[in-house]
This record gives structure tokens, C-alpha cells and sequence, in this order.
């Protein structure tokens, strides 16, 4: 069998690739990212409402990120020494350590390597139930997101099935990358 279905506790379904190991690790590096990087802060004045999902700050590593995304562009970086394409944004290459990177327009395909289904009302401007996806990337990085346009249950939710990217408008000052399947 190509998958594992581990239910723990009943509310949630983890369903993940053999490859499991790496995604956990992924996650835990992610979870590190949100308190620098990728910090979130409440929404300000009079978005200030609970039921507001928490807002990504946005800082001059990330600035090409989110001003690609609202270009409607998913934006990654290129090693110029070794050639790595590499996400989360950062000022050098995770691979050999050079600063002479570039960033570039990613075509924006990808496939779905893992994802977990939430059930609990955990976080504010969110609806469960909601899939947390991390997503491969064409290029190679992987990155995490929500999967819109589709049921958010296992059966329509297959590993590998291949993703678009495409643009969430928050507001006029914040459009997030999300992956829905592709179409064609
Ligand atoms: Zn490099």
C-alpha cells in the first residue's frame, strides 16, 4: 500500500507519504520560521476582529515573496554559485552558504507530498474542516499552504495528485499563494 492513514486522536487525519520523516522535520522548521521570518501579527485597527486570520509580517527578506504574490507571481530564489532553488526566502543559499542569489517566477506547478486534516476550531479565519498541505514543488522546494477548490476530505485529497498555484486576495495589502488541483 502506497499510504498510511494514522488516525490520533479521532479528530484528526494524518495522511502521509513514506517519505514521513522528512515532512515532520519540514514542519518543525516552519514552526521555528513563525517566530522570526514568517511572524504573523493581528490584523490592525478596524480588521482587528477574531474571526480575522492572522496576518503574515512582512520583512525585507520576504518582501519579494509577497509583492510577487499580489502580481500574481510565486516567487522563489536561485542560488547564482550552485544553482539551488530553495523556499522559505532567505539572503543565502541553505546549500552552500553563497549570497549571491537571484529570485525568480516559479511555474507555479506542484504536487501534493502531505497534508494533515484539521477538525478543530484551532485557529481564527479558518473553517474546518481544512487541509494543511505541504506541497513539492516543480523546482523542487516544498512549501506549505491550504488546498482550495477541492473537498477538504481524504478521498479527494490524493498524495502526489498534481496543484496550481493560485492567488488568495486577503485585502489590498495582502494576497497569500494557495495551491487548488490543476486544471487540464
Ligand atoms: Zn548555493
Amino acid at each position: 500500500m502506497r499510504t498510511l492513514l494514522i488516525v490520533r486522536p479521532p479528530e484528526y487525519v494524518w495522511r502521509t507519504s513514506p517519505r514521513a520523516g522528512r515532512v515532520l522535520t519540514l514542519a518543525g522548521r516552519y514552526r521555528i520560521k513563525t517566530h522570526n521570518q514568517w511572524a504573523t501579527e493581528p490584523a490592525q485597527g478596524e480588521n482587528q476582529h477574531m474571526a480575522e486570520r492572522a496576518r503574515p509580517k512582512i520583512t525585507p527578506e520576504t518582501q519579494h515573496y509577497w509583492d510577487g504574490a499580489k502580481q500574481g507571481e510565486l516567487r522563489l530564489q536561485r542560488c547564482d554559485s550552485c544553482a539551488h532553488a530553495y523556499f522559505p526566502p532567505r539572503p543565502f543559499c541553505p546549500k552552500c552558504g553563497s549570497r549571491e542569489v537571484s529570485v525568480f517566477k516559479a511555474s507555479g506547478n506542484g504536487t501534493l507530498y502531505s497534508y494533515v486534516i484539521n477538525h478543530r476550531p484551532l485557529a481564527a479565519g479558518f473553517t474546518e474542516p481544512y487541509a494543511i498541505a505541504v506541497v513539492e514543488l516543480e523546482e523542487g522546494p516544498r512549501m506549505m499552504s491550504n488546498i482550495l477548490e477541492c473537498p477538504q476530505t481524504p478521498e479527494a485529497l490524493e498524495l502526489d495528485m498534481k496543484l496550481e498555484v493560485t492567488f488568495q486576495q486577503i485585502d489590498d495589502n495582502l494576497t497569500l499563494p494557495q495551491f487548488r488541483p490543476a486544471k487540464g
